[in-house]
């Protein structure tokens, strides 16, 4: 079989991600990066963590979420995202990434124990990653998890992500791809998790509509994203982490409601999350 030829040809969009609202003529917030750039230099951004050098977002005139209007091809992605280290690693201590999960996993038990019934949820993990969310559900949700489909492609964590799963005797499976999964377990979700993983992916729509029609009926997605309406955002202004290479939208709170809204949604509740940041990500 041939490998992919790869196309030269950024993404592009003209609307917003979340709602579809038009996007800025000129852009709200300016990067110093540009995607028709050499891949050498698109690299050196990705991987550097410098602050300031990603690609400028523009605003949606109707939810105020933050889109970039071109992005890398897939091929240079799955380069780009093969290069780099884990999740966040190196950047965050062990005990940073605990208190983190730990306060997620909280936020999820309380929305499952909202639902009236305590039949053993069928779950599903996009971007499992070191297994770190599971560990912390099997205290959170003792005695729900039915079955857990942990989807992580990045090979360089999926050892740990396995030893998780070992460890905590969890009744979950890995899988590289969300089709894999899918596959494998049983017609509907009750539960999809994704924390931090909406912001990276710059084509939503096939994703979500997949995810729509595999949802029972009381499911649930638990998204958590970065919000450019914060404080934090607004304190630190070019400096805010989150504008980065990896994040080719940003969405407001309004922005979820819409997404949601376009998928046959809502909202059952919003709030904020208090991350654990090491100080050398925003200085
Ligand atoms: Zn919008």
């Amino acid at each position: 079989m041939q490998p992919p030829t790869r196309s030269p040809v950024p993404q592009a969009r003209s609307i917003c991600v979340a709602c579809g609202g038009a996007l800025s003529a000129e852009p709200q917030v300016l990067g110093g990066l540009l995607v028709q750039a050499s891949p050498e230099r698109v690299r050196s951004s990705w991987l550097g963590l410098t602050n300031g050098d990603f690609f400028s977002y523009h605003r949606c005139s109707r939810c105020g979420t933050l889109n970039v209007r071109e992005y890398p091809d897939e091929y240079l992605l799955a380069e780009l995202y093969g290069a780099m280290p884990a999740n966040m690693a190196g950047a965050l201590s062990t005990g940073e990434q605990q208190a983190n999960q730990r306060a997620y996993a909280h936020w999820i038990a309380r929305a499952v124990r909202r639902g009236a019934s305590d039949v053993p949820l069928r779950i599903l993990e996009l971007g499992s990653d070191c297994g770190w969310l599971l560990r912390e559900l099997m205290q959170a949700l003792r005695g729900r998890i039915g079955s857990f489909a942990a989807v992580e492609p990045n090979q360089d964590v999926v050892g740990q992500l396995k030893a998780a799963i070992a460890a905590t005797n969890a009744p979950a499976h890995h899988f590289a791809t969300l089709e894999e999964a899918l596959q494998h377990e049983g017609d509907e979700l009750d539960l999809v998790l994704a924390i931090h993983v909406m912001d990276h992916l710059f084509e939503l729509n096939e994703l979500f509509a997949t995810l729509r029609s595999r949802l029972s009926r009381q499911g649930l997605i638990f998204m958590v994203v970065h919000n450019p309406g914060s404080l934090l955002a607004r304190v630190l202004g070019q400096r805010w982490p989150p504008y980065c290479p990896q994040h080719p939208q940003l969405f407001t709170p309004k922005g979820v409601s819409c997404l949601a809204r376009r998928y046959g949604m809502a909202v059952v509740n919003e709030g904020r999350t208090w991350n654990r940041l090491a100080t050398g990500i925003i200085f």
